[in-house]
């Protein structure tokens, strides 16, 4: 049986005009211990599906189920549901121990002691537990968020962007961290980000929102080689998806499937390619780089690989497809197979 299993929620926000459809009819369920990222554009309902699930929300439909048990009328601190948010939401008054301590007050002194102490070893800031928010760096109080959520023992553990605030390499350190400590203690997790560096190292699956909306679910590889549709294929991946006519490419082999996805990967700069462009930008990152073409075509990303050669802007170049690296779409943007 799931752990965790949303049937065919949806919520609408009434009090603005017009109203916010921000979750509809959407299902998905997670296995204990099972660790799920929800990525998708700004708005397209993340933080309202987590505080659904957390309670903080009425359904206007549909069921959250946590080992089979609905939890229609079960306020959230019954629902045995941790959440931690991108701002870190401590006690500026209270010590680290008391922050963490804080969701164990009506346990035993002795008890709670142990508790806060191996949390916080756990997350590596048993040193720090006498300190004050104030007195802690950004990636500090994220940890002490964290220890404070674990401390629970949550059936479910939700998280909003929890390091979003953070700067990229200590994003990197706390996400590898964060990993570590979830897969240990093989917490169910929902966490939403807006990283797919992030989904991959923190979560088995990924589901994509758009509009209040699942669009695909599955391992982040499968949504990256295996597109349900135009979307999706856009979406996931960096840089982004190309998507052309097929007739602006003249693949003559293409037939209705009317429209033809290329990576980088697919896309060479060659001396003697089929297709001319010029470059409109370029990107050297110094391992890769990447060239933006613009043609007869449309525009085309192709992928620098290191030692190449880096194009200057405005130059004339040839590309060289591989077709063997394509997407193609059918007329309604679903996934048409190659
Ligand atoms: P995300 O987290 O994916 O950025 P949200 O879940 O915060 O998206 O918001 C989804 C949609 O619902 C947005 O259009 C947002 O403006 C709207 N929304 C969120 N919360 C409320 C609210 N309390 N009242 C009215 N509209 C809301
Ligand atoms: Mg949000």
């Amino acid at each position: 049986m799931a752990h965790v299993r949303l049937e065919r929620i949806g919520k609408t926000f009434i009090d603005v005009k017009p109203a916010i459809e921000a979750v509809c009819d959407l299902s998905l369920w997670l296995n204990d211990g099972e660790r799920l990222a929800i990525v998708g554009p700004s708005g397209c309902g993340k933080t309202t599906l987590l505080r659904l699930i957390a309670g903080l929300e009425r359904l206007d439909c549909g069921s959250v189920r946590f080992e089979g048990r609905d939890l229609a009328g079960v306020p959230p601190e019954k629902r045995s549901v941790a959440m931690v948010f991108a701002n870190d939401a401590l006690f500026a008054n209270r010590t680290v121990f008391d922050n963490i301590a804080y969701p164990l007050r009506l346990r035993g002194r002795r008890a709670i002691e142990q508790r806060v102490v191996s949390e916080a070893s756990t997350v590596r800031v048993a040193d720090l537990l006498g300190r004050y928010p104030r007195q802690l760096s950004s990636g500090q109080r994220q940890r002490v968020a964290l220890a404070r959520a674990l401390a629970t023992d949550p059936a479910v553990l939700l998280m909003d962007e929890p390091f979003s605030r953070l700067d990229a390499p200590l994003r990197v350190e706390l996400r590898i961290e964060c990993a570590r400590v979830l897969a240990e203690r093989a917490v169910t997790t929902i966490f939403v980000t807006h990283d797919q560096s992030e989904a991959l190292a923190l979560a088995q699956r990924v589901a994509l929102m758009r509009d209040g909306s699942l669009e695909q679910i599955g391992t982040l590889r499968e949504l990256y080689e295996r597109p349900a549709n135009e979307f999706v294929a856009r979406f996931i991946g960096s840089p982004a998806m190309v998507i052309v006519p097929a007739q602006a490419l003249g693949f003559p082999e293409y037939g209705s499937r009317v429209r033809i996805g290329l990576r980088s990967d697919a896309v060479r700069l060659v001396s003697d390619g089929e297709f001319c462009g010029t470059v409109r930008a370029v990107e050297d990152l110094g391992a890769d780089g990447y060239a933006y073409v613009d043609g007869a075509f449309g525009s085309l990303t192709a992928h620098l690989r290191p030692g190449e050669d880096v194009p200057g802007i405005g130059e004339r170049v040839t590309l060289a497809i591989d077709r063997g690296r394509t997407y193609a779409f059918a007329a309604d943007g679903t996934n048409a197979g190659v």
